[in-house]
């Protein structure tokens, strides 16, 4: 450790709230897919700021929006049309099925509306006193009150008693128990078709399946959190066209603006009748300057396939860890992604490899202690995956194997 980064360390304790396990690491700066911290050294980025700066870091084009932006208009508010907005939200609905869209700040934000969507359609248009939202275990939607109580993670919960009412979370991917859950009081089952702080867990598509048909037969809302998978990450705009279904509703959030806050949740027609004049609103969602960066993004997003070009790295990424999953049968126990969304399920405590791969250059997340989760930029070049498995096998022949039970 640089002296450096010792001093950035004991501020950052000193005067930053403590709810982060940080890694040992302090990033400097960044361009394109490479991180470089404090001290200089370069990394090849995994992770892109988790599923957010897609487009890779510095990405010159918009950095060109955000300029002449930045002189144009950065924030005029709500209370205003916004040209910037509407052209954005055109081009997000020529991507999918829905039919409006509302602008906010960050995913949790996004799943807020989406809940409150649900809830005042039932109320207010179809005139049912239902509210309830069942969601599934393991499942992350985000650190607000609502948003944490519908989160399936227990550690999430911890000490901030009293949750609020309407929420029940099911087993995973267990259709007989939704069906239990369902009662004349439910509004919406909200799932993510691939839980990726879970551990990249995808739905299978009997289960969606299911789902869809269930949510059809008592008259209730699907919505899908597509905050981490949205927007080219599974190599599709969004995960649910994977599974060949329209959500009523789901919510965007981690790359759309490529590092700037920003999120958003659409719904058909019908659902969004439900938000009138002073129902719901935000003072900086869908500003002038991050939406101009998001309608950036979707440009390029077009112009250069980023869709097609992150389904074909995913496929030769899959290709490369399925091989050392055949080499290591009995250190790697599965590898799961669609895309540029994948997880490699260890046998073992996962730290001193990702450690490992941190000293060797390479910036991926461990989630749940031992499943290695890769959330590349989409514009990462086969080449650096391609170095990655190839450090990743050495330190899996080298490592230990796990201690048995006994
Ligand atoms: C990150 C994430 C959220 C929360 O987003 P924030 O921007 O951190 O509020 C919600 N749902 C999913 C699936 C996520 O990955």
């Amino acid at each position: 450790m640089s002296d450096a980064f010792e001093a950035l360390t004991k501020r950052d304790h000193d005067s930053i709230c403590n709810t982060y396990a940080r890694y040992p690491l302090a990033i400097d700066h960044a361009s394109g897919t490479r991180l470089f911290d404090v001290d200089g050294r370069e990394y090849v980025d995994l992770l892109a700021g988790i599923a957010v700066c897609n487009l890779g870091h510095g990405n010159p084009e918009l950095l060109e929006t955000v300029t002449r932006q930045w002189t144009k208009l950065v924030h005029s508010s709500n209370l205003f049309h916004q040209q910037e907005q509407v052209e954005l939200a055109e081009k997000l609905l020529a991507t999918c099925g829905a039919d409006k869209v509302f602008f906010c700040n960050s995913g949790a934000e996004a799943n807020e509306a989406a809940i409150k969507i649900a809830r005042r359609y039932m109320h207010v248009v179809r005139k049912r006193d239902a509210y309830e939202v069942i969601t599934l275990d393991g499942s992350f939607h985000g650190r607000t009150l609502a948003t944490l109580t519908a989160t399936g993670q227990a550690k999430v919960k911890d000490g901030f008693d009293p949750l609020p009412e309407g929420f029940k979370t099911v087993p995973f991917m267990d259709l007989d128990a939704v069906r239990e859950a369902i009662t004349d009081k439910t509004a919406a089952v909200m799932v993510e078709l691939i839980q990726g702080e879970r551990g990249v867990r995808p739905l299978s598509q009997e289960f969606v399946d299911g789902l869809v048909a269930l949510c059809r037969e008592h008259d209730i809302l699907l919505i899908v959190d597509e905050v981490q998978t949205g927007l080219g990450r599974t190599g599709k705009y969004w995960a649910h066209q994977h599974y060949g279904i329209t959500p009523d509703v789901f919510t965007t959030a981690k790359p759309l603006a490529n590092g700037l806050p920003m999120g958003a949740m659409f719904a058909r027609e019908e659902m969004a009748a439900a938000f009138t004049p002073g129902t719901h609103g935000t003072t900086f969602g869908g500003g002038a300057l991050v939406s101009a960066v998001a309608s950036r993004v979707l440009d390029i997003m077009k112009r250069d396939a980023i869709c097609e070009r992150a389904a074909d790295t995913g496929r030769y990424a899959m290709g490369l860890f399925e091989g050392l999953k055949a080499a290591h049968p009995d250190k790697v126990a599965e590898v799961r992604g669609l895309g540029l969304i994948i997880g490699i399920e260890l046998t073992m405590p996962g730290k001193d490899i990702w450690n490992a791969l941190i000293d060797a250059g390479f910036v991926c997340n461990l989630t749940q202690g031992n499943i290695l989760r890769l959330l590349p930029p989409l514009i990462i070049e086969k080449d650096d995956i391609a170095r990655f498995a190839q450090t990743l096998d050495g330190l899996l022949a080298a490592a230990g194997l796990p201690k048995s039970e006994a």
